[in-house]
């Protein structure tokens, strides 16, 4: 019997990426079956095996083939430092890895970190930042809890994953210096076969669509034929926004795609174009 052929993707079983990794599949048309078993599941509509692990095992799993694909931290990517491949930035699990210090420290640069210890379970990454910036340090790597090493006399420093900043404040820290910006990535490896290249492409080819659409909304507007001209020149659009006339004599609907970035600034502009009964709404799939 020939099996059948399926991309093996790993995500992350619980934790911080779980969820978005879930959603981002789940925003692809790809739907997981629910089994009962946590390590390994597959999708009814997709050939696609979803393996649930610890995020750092990630990159070994996907050097080895295990999984011919994962979904990980850039920040425990590059402190693993395994042969694979990054495909595509994916948006979600930002984070910044930081050097913290005592709050009523005072530091005035890096050379503060010379002949101290640093806590951390990113060694290596903390290693090559250390290197970078010609200063020695002690590096000392627990696994968890990192922000209390400061407070229980560990260390006089912390390298630690932050996002809002409240974890290191609750502990009496305050954030110095970012080692690194880190967002989750879609890996591969290096070697895959023909067909799973062109699974692998399927998948991404809808991750593209899925995120584009996060990031643009679609705009629908009344204008009087008066400012068309106007309106048009401020919106961008996919190719040029579509005008449609209003049974109301004198009007039209433009209907245009926005990005989120530019969505604000060009709204207020729309308004004073004479743009009236605006309506925003969320895009699905975009594909251009
Ligand atoms: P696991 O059991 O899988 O090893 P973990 O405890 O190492 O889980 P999480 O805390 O769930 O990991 O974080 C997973 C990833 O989420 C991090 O490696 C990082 O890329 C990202 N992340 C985003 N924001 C944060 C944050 N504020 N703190 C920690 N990680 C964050
Ligand atoms: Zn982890």
């Amino acid at each position: 019997m020939i099996s059948k052929m399926v991309l093996k993707i790993a995500i992350q079983k619980a934790g911080r990426l779980y969820d978005d990794s879930v959603k981002l599949l789940k925003d692809c048309g790809i739907d997981l079956k629910n089994g009962v078993n946590k390590l390994k599941t597959e999708a009814d509509n997709f050939p696609l095996e979803v393996y649930f692990l610890r995020d750092d095992d990630i990159p070994q799993y996907v050097e080895d083939a295990v999984a011919d694909i994962g979904i990980v931290g850039e920040n425990v990517l590059l402190e693993k430092n395994k042969q694979v491949q990054t495909v595509e930035k994916l948006g979600f699990g930002k984070c910044r890895l930081s050097i913290a210090v005592g709050r009523k420290e005072i530091y005035e640069g890096v050379s503060y970190l010379q002949g101290k210890k640093i806590a951390t379970s990113y060694p290596v990454l903390v290693q090559q930042f250390l290197a970078e910036n010609k200063v020695n340090a002690e590096i000392h790597e627990i696994s968890g809890s990192v922000e209390i090493a400061p407070g229980i006399g560990l260390a006089d420093a912390i390298v630690d994953l932050v996002s809002s900043g409240s974890t290191l404040f609750m502990n009496g820290l305050k954030e110095v210096e970012t080692v690194l910006k880190s967002e989750a990535v879609l890996i591969r490896n290096s070697e895959l076969s023909e067909q799973k290249q062109q699974l692998l492409e399927k998948l991404l080819f809808r991750i593209r669509a899925v995120r584009k659409a996060r990031n643009n909304k679609y705009i629908l507007l009344n204008a009087p034929n008066e400012s068309l001209s106007e309106i048009i020149s401020l919106l961008p659009g996919m190719k040029s926004p579509t005008v449609l006339p209003l049974a109301e004599a004198g009007w039209s609907s433009v209907h245009s795609v926005l990005n989120e970035n530019e969505f604000w600034e060009i709204i207020e502009k729309l308004k004073a174009a004479g743009a009236q009964g605006i309506l925003v709404v969320p895009i699905e799939k975009m594909i251009v």
